[in-house]
């Protein structure tokens, strides 16, 4: 029995306090699933030159953005570190040729509190936080999903976070119109999440439509390649929202693996 992997986009950091139709499915998804025994969280917010695993035993919740609304910077989320799934998912990087490092000191970013308060509110479930590599190609970030896929035999549910479309530059003053661009790209990725054409998904920036508009740089959509990578591209997928908020940001989530399998 493996715990599925899942995608989510984290939005604006005032989805922490708006959830939208994004929020609610990340809320029953996190009632649905078996209760993890530690969580693995990948951010797009946290970007280092080689994958870096969090080992603080009380990891500090990171108010990473400026100029939001003060009850924001009031949100924490105090879950107990994993110091011990740390340890383990550098060291099944390690055996795949991943050089891994640890860091004791970095907290969670909003890429990563923000969809744990929904996922898991009560914040009792150990979390440690991997980082991405924005210089590397979506290839490698499949392969250290693929090298992490044995924790999803262990209990530990593998939570990568992004988002779908990410242009800020179109962020202001679209209204709630949604782009045809951001339509456009979003039904493309499902698309091949669905047909499991994983050579198409590593190649998106050529083949998908308006991939560049949609990821003028693309830090926000390479954690989907952890989550695909430690389910495996031929497994199941269901897509938890294809809301659009702000006109521009596609909210779009999706479960990997044997959903049902593990619920009942
Ligand atoms: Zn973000």
């Amino acid at each position: 029995m493996s715990m599925p992997t899942v995608f989510v986009s984290h939005g604006a950091p005032t989805m922490a306090l708006e959830p939208g139709a994004a929020g609610e499915a990340m809320r029953r998804l996190g009632q649905e699933l078996p209760r993890p025994k530690a969580i693995l969280m990948v951010s797009a917010h946290w970007e280092t030159p080689s994958p870096t695993l969090s080992t603080a035993a009380r990891p500090e919740t990171i108010h990473d953005f400026y100029g939001f609304p003060e009850a924001l910077y009031r949100l924490h989320y105090a879950a107990p570190g994993a110091p011990d799934l740390a340890q383990r998912a550098a060291q099944l990087l390690q055996q795949a040729g991943i050089s891994a490092q640890l860091d004791a000191q970095r907290g969670l970013d909003h890429g990563a509190w923000v969809p744990l308060r929904y996922l898991h509110p009560q914040a009792d479930v150990p979390v440690t936080q991997l980082s991405i590599q924005p210089q590397l190609s979506p290839l490698h970030h499949y392969r250290m999903g693929e090298a992490l896929r044995p924790l999803t035999q262990e209990g530990v549910l593998i939570v990568a976070s992004g988002s779908l479309t990410h242009n800020l530059r179109e962020f202001r003053g679209r209204g709630q119109q949604v782009a045809d661009y951001v339509r456009a790209f979003q039904g493309w990725v499902w698309q091949a999440l669905e047909a499991h054409d994983l050579c198409a998904l590593i190649d998106y920036r050529t083949l998908a439509p308006e991939a560049v508009r949609a990821h003028p740089t693309d830090e926000h959509f390479l954690p989907l390649f952890v989550a695909l990578g430690a389910a495996g591209a031929g497994g199941r997928v269901q897509r938890l929202t294809d809301e659009v908020t702000f006109g521009v940001i596609a909210m779009d989530g999706y479960v990997f693996g044997e959903r049902e399998a593990v619920v009942n």
